[in-house]
């Protein structure tokens, strides 16, 4: 019984620990994956002649296409920007948002290894259209354009984690609340802003309102 008693704090802290990593590490999880996301340099295509790259506290960078020799893609996941002026820029997938807005838009006319000439013809065909977003955008069931999955893979890693599953209706409000807060602009809500990458999905509707986004941007902020 003594032996008992010396494991006791033992055996709680095991407990405590076992209920942290059941209850609250997904969520901690996914706030911290958020967190990150909002943090990554974005990339901005606005006209022909190049694109901008928006870093941490404001700066933003102007390239143009004029500037660049040539680029070329890695594996599938690393940009190589070739300068004229000799200086070169490597770009992660992971590390920006909207890569692979600078292999849409890269002119025809700028020389590209085969890897990037595959990549571009490959990934920007037979796309579907996105339930969340409302934009046709979808490959392998992930939607690079609002970073949701479909609710059919949702579905399959919610039962093999054996988590309780939304509804599909649930699923999509949830995934569109949090997308929209981004397109929030003097107390309206643009659900069907133009993208440069993707087209819109023909008669695609938000399953929430304006009021909703609004509402859950404010809860976000609070
Ligand atoms: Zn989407």
């Amino acid at each position: 019984m003594a032996v008992f008693y010396k494991l006791l704090p033992l055996l709680i802290t095991i407990a405590v620990a076992a209920l942290f990593i059941k209850v609250l590490s997904p969520w901690w999880f996914r706030y911290k994956l958020k967190k990150l996301m909002k943090f990554r340099p974005s990339i901005s295509v606005t006209d022909a002649s190049g694109f901008s790259i928006f870093e941490a506290d404001n700066v933003v960078k102007k390239f143009h296409w004029k500037d660049i020799d040539k680029i070329e893609l890695t594996g599938s996941e690393v940009l190589k920007l070739y300068f004229k002026d000799t200086s070169m820029l490597t770009m992660w997938k992971r590390d920006y948002t909207g890569w692979l807005a600078l292999i849409k838009t890269a002119p025809a006319t700028l020389p590209v290894n085969d890897a990037f000439a595959k990549y571009k013809d490959e990934y920007f065909s037979n796309l579907s259209c996105c339930k969340v977003c409302g934009k046709i955008a979808v490959k392998n069931d992930e939607c690079p354009n609002c970073i949701a999955d479909t609710y059919e893979k949702y579905c399959k890693d919610m039962e093999s984690d054996g988590e309780k599953i939304q509804t599909e209706r649930e699923f999509l409000r949830e995934n569109q609340l949090d997308w929209f807060t981004a397109f929030i602009d003097e107390g309206k809500v643009d659900f069907h802003s133009k993208e440069i990458l993707y087209d819109d999905c023909p008669n695609w509707t938000p399953l929430v309102t304006a009021a909703e986004v609004i509402q859950y941007d404010k809860e976000m902020e609070a």
